[in-house]
Formats: C-alpha cells, structure tokens, sequence
C-alpha cells in the first residue's frame, strides 16, 4: 500500500504557499541574528519575479529615489534594479539575507505575513483603500532617508543612520509591520475628510499600528519561545520587570510597557497613542494570566489585585512559582499567551469596520473593541482602559 504516496506533495505543491525568511528583528538584534523561516499563504504560481503578486509589488530604485509625498505618487517610473527572482522551486528563501535583493524579498515578505494574520482576524481579505486608484501596493524597498511611511498606494522604506551605519527599514519587521497597520485601518475604516491633525483619528492610527507590529511579532514561534524562555514566562513586566521592559530587544514590548495615563501625556499624537497601547498590552498579559491560573501554572491570588501595585514580596513569589511550572510544562504557557494574542487582536480587528474616521475618538475607539471582544477579554480591556483614563468607569 502507498497510503502516503502524494504525487503533488513529492513535487512541491505550489499550492501549499511560499517559503521566505523573516527577521522577526533586525539582525543587529542581540538572540535575533538568525531568520525565521515563513510559509506564506500566496501560492508559488501567484507570485513572480520582484516579488509581486496580484495586490502588491517591490521595486528597487538604482538612483536615489525621492520619497512620496505631496504631488509625488506612485507608480515608480525610474531605473529599477532587477527584480528579485525565486529559486528554481520557486519559493524565495534562496537569497543571501546579506544581498540587496534580500531587502525586496524581506520588505515584501513582512507585509504578506501581517496581511495573512490580520486577513485571519477578519475572516475576510484586505481590500486596499486606494484600489479605485492603484489597484496594487507599491513597496519601495529601499529610500536614503531616515523615515518610513504608508501612503495613498505605496509602502516606503528608508533606513536609520545612527552611527554611520546604514540600516535599512526593510530588515525592520516591527516598523514594516506599523506600516502595513496604518494600510489595514484606513482600509477598514475609510479615509477621513477634513479632520485635523490633532483629531483623535490619528492617535489611535498610531496605537492601532503599534498593536499590530506587537501582536504580529507575537506570531513568530521563535520570539514567543525566546521571551518566555528569557522571562521563564513571567511577563509581568512591572517593579522589577519593568527594567526587562527598558532593556528588552523587542521594540514593540519596550513600546507596549508603558505606564501612561491619559492626564500625564501630550497632544502630539505618538504620545497620545501611549496609554492606549498599553492597555491593549496590559490586556493580554492579563489574559495570559487568568489562563496560567486556570492551568495552575500560577498562584490564583495573581487575579486578585492591581499588578501595578504588586509588593516585591509578591512579585518574588509569583516569579519563583511561575518559573517553576516553566520549566514543567513550558507549551501550557505558550499557549496560553497565543490564545490572549488572538482573542486581542481578533477583538481589535473587528472593531474598524465599527468606527467613523470622521468624529473617531479613542474613548470611542475603545468601546468599540470591548464591544467586539468576549466575556474575559472584553472585561480585562475595560479595565485597562479605565485604568489608563481613555474610558471612564461604567
Ligand atoms: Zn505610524
């Protein structure tokens, strides 16, 4: 019998998706040097040379490209350099990470993988909010300027420049992931007309994006198993972890543990997004903890109180009794902290298609996710939203 025999299996279904690699974090990262490799949902036979598929595409300038802006859109009309190729499989995973087509295949890899995840919170696809316009994105994977940024039609990437070395965007997932955010929430929810700059709207644009670039990051098995092994799965990221915050390589997490409230910060609207941000981090670790609870990885009394308040003593015993059950049985945690990501981010993408971008404002914005979320997730976020003042007590 060939009860396996699978002649489409032996070739390579092209169907099954696409191979790539992914830094979960730039590779200067410290524990991040190496890729993750990724199967991509696009079948092989969908995507070519650049890459580019049916919705989106890179290219690559050969001289300085100006960045878009103003009266400048896409598409590119310049001199490109040749467009990235798969390999003879066809899957994209053959290129050295150190080439510069490497950053064309990466940039177009780290916005399929968040498109594929938030596509899946929706349970429906992405429709472009310019495809009147442009009925595909353009990512440019590589500007010499320090910036980043996602615009009517285009996804562009420059790079940072501190200390004389060059570090392109494209190697970045998390600021590639913002961006591919701010893409998604105008598609949901629609272009605002005539709002100002410091409206609401563009506050929780920039909370929006950070989740996403958080939440996203969290899909990585490899970044999940490298936090909880570091934390011994222990996120309680106050007192005495609030350093692990500061110190943390994972950018969304030093965002993400923050303790702003709304009275304490700016009208400037990266500030602004601050304590919303944090709640919706808060808000998972609190799931995360209810469900180590209910497994008994952790001590009941952890649901009892504020954790901002926890006493030394206590955090010494929650962090001796977690670790413990760490190092019994590690997948529990794992679990339990893919669970508290998605019933977030399912609740967080489901809210857009609820909001007017026109008179949005974050304590609406926050209703709006309560409201799409289940029993214990919705209460641990109204909780962390009245803690952070962006909704008052009901
Ligand atoms: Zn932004």
């Amino acid at each position: 019998m060939r009860l396996l025999r699978d002649d489409a299996l032996e070739s390579g279904d092209v169907r099954l998706g696409t191979r790539f690699w992914i830094f979960p974090q730039p590779p200067f990262i410290p524990g991040y040097e190496q890729p993750d490799r990724v199967w991509l949902s696009i079948a092989r036979d969908e995507i070519g040379a650049g890459p580019s598929d049916p919705t989106m595409y890179v290219v690559d300038a050969v001289y300085d490209k100006q960045p878009y802006g103003f009266n400048r859109f896409p598409p590119f009309d310049g001199a490109r350099r040749p467009p990235a190729r798969p390999g003879p499989d066809r899957h994209f995973d053959n290129l050295d990470p150190a080439s510069r087509p490497f950053l064309a295949v990466h940039a177009y890899a780290c916005v399929r993988f968040v498109l594929d995840i938030w596509r899946s919170y929706l349970g429906r696809p992405i429709r472009w909010f310019f495809d009147q316009t442009f009925p595909r994105l353009e990512i440019v994977a590589f500007v010499d300027w320090d910036n980043a940024q996602a615009g009517y039609g285009f996804l562009e990437l420059g790079c940072s420049g501190i200390g004389g070395i060059k570090r392109p965007y494209a190697l970045n997932f998390d600021t590639i992931a913002h961006e591919v955010g701010h893409l998604i929430m105008l598609s949901e929810t629609g272009v605002p007309s005539g709002i100002s700059r410091d409206d609401d709207f563009f506050s929780f644009s920039e909370a929006f994006s950070d989740a996403v670039s958080l939440i996203s990051f969290l899909h990585f098995d490899s970044a999940i198993d490298r936090l909880l092994r570091r934390t011994k799965g222990n996120l309680l990221l106050y007192n005495e972890l609030n350093r692990f915050a500061e110190t943390s390589p994972e950018t969304q997490i030093r965002v993400a543990t923050n303790f702003r409230q709304m009275s304490a910060v700016t009208r400037e609207v990266h500030d602004r997004a601050l304590p919303f941000v944090g709640a919706i981090f808060d808000s998972i670790v609190d799931l995360y903890h209810r469900d180590l609870v209910a497994n008994g990885c952790a001590d009941s009394s952890l649901l009892d109180f504020d954790l901002r308040d926890l006493a030394r003593d206590e955090f010494d015993r929650f962090r001796q009794a977690t670790a413990e059950a760490f190092r019994v049985k590690p997948l529990i945690f794992k679990r339990a902290l893919t669970e508290a990501r998605d019933a977030i981010g399912q609740a967080l993408a489901l809210s857009l298609r609820t909001l007017d971008p026109n008179t949005l404002t974050l304590a609406q914005a926050a209703s709006a996710i309560i409201a799409k979320a289940d029993g214990a997730a919705a209460e641990r976020l109204e909780t962390n939203f009245v803690w952070r003042e962006i909704i008052g007590s009901r």
